[in-house]
């Protein structure tokens, strides 16, 4: 394995100059786009890493998988479904694709940014301080480490720039979907989507995700298996947002990616994969982590279908 991985590195390095670092936020164009680097863990917890693994990045979109987990930890399967549904939008993250004379939970996704944004609305937890702590404590059971912080520069970046998430949240507001202050409410997800990582974190989230919420190593199990089915399936279909078709195509594992670089792949009672290449594609995924994926999932058999 870690033979293959030294290799795929090789030939995907190439890949990091075709990309682009996002902007948009930008604090995270400062990051290296020549960075490249990967950890496979298999389930049991045996760990391979290539290349910049040891980096810090943020999650980003790569946080929308525990969004939505905390949330149905929370609030249930009932609550979560009525709120927002699990169709691929086929559109950007940040897309405002609604029709105007209606805007219902069917028309909104947990893996883009209206579906997290109204989910943060369903995190248990007195004040916004207290609703983020929990997915922070959340998020360090998941990846077992836990030393995981706050990226401040990253998340002011985007609390001074954010203001498409806003309106995305007016627009939830408006048409009674939450109704929370959108100050708020953003400032929670901006919060969560600089949760700063390293590739491993990422791969033991996916390898607990993989053993369908129990953690090998230990035995014990960190969540339901009926919630490890919903966000495998729901990565699968949308994870990638309008690059899931092709994905699921080519690579063939559920995975999250996000602007910040990483990817987060699951591969079902085999391995969590975590993966850091910021330089993106024009729809926000790291063009060579993407790449790596799909010469790993040729490689060694991972697609799913
Ligand atoms: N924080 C980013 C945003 O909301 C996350 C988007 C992403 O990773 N695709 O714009």
């Amino acid at each position: 394995m870690q033979e293959l991985l030294e290799k795929i590195i090789k030939d995907c390095q190439p890949y990091t100059e075709e990309g682009r670092l996002a902007n948009y936020i930008p604090e995270l164009a400062k990051a290296n786009k020549n960075a490249l680097g990967i950890c496979v863990m298999s389930d049991e917890g045996r760990t391979f890493c290539v290349g910049d693994y040891a980096v810090g990045f943020t999650m980003q979109s790569v946080v929308k998988p525990l969004i939505l987990l905390l949330a149905l930890l929370d609030k249930g399967v009932e609550q979560v479904c009525s709120l927002v549904g699990v169709e691929a939008t086929g559109k950007p993250f940040d897309a405002f694709n609604y029709s105007d004379q209606a805007l219902t939970g069917a028309h909104i996704n947990p893996m883009v940014n209206t579906g997290a944004i109204a989910l943060c609305t369903l995190i248990n937890g007195a004040t916004y301080e207290e609703k983020f702590e929990r997915l922070l404590s959340l998020a360090k059971r998941m990846t077992g480490n836990p030393n995981l912080s706050l990226d401040t520069s990253v998340y002011l970046s985007e609390k001074a720039t954010g203001h498409k998430n806003r309106a995305l949240a007016y627009m939830l507001k408006a048409y009674g979907m939450i109704h929370e202050e959108v100050e708020d409410v953003v400032d929670l997800y901006f919060r969560a989507c600089s949760i700063k990582v390293d590739c491993k974190d990422l791969a033991n989230i996916a390898r607990i995700l993989a053993d369908q919420g129990v953690d090998r190593k230990t035995g014990e199990r960190i969540i339901e298996a009926e919630y490890t089915r919903y966000i495998n399936a729901i990565m699968t279909t949308s994870g990638m947002y309008d690059g899931s078709g092709e994905f699921a195509f080519n690579v063939g594992i559920p995975a999250k990616s996000g602007v910040g670089g990483g990817i987060m792949a699951v591969v079902p009672r085999r391995m969590g994969i975590g993966i850091y290449a910021p330089a993106l594609d024009k729809k926000g995924n790291s063009v060579a982590g993407r790449k790596a994926l799909e010469l790993l999932s040729k490689q060694l058999g991972l697609s799913i279908f």
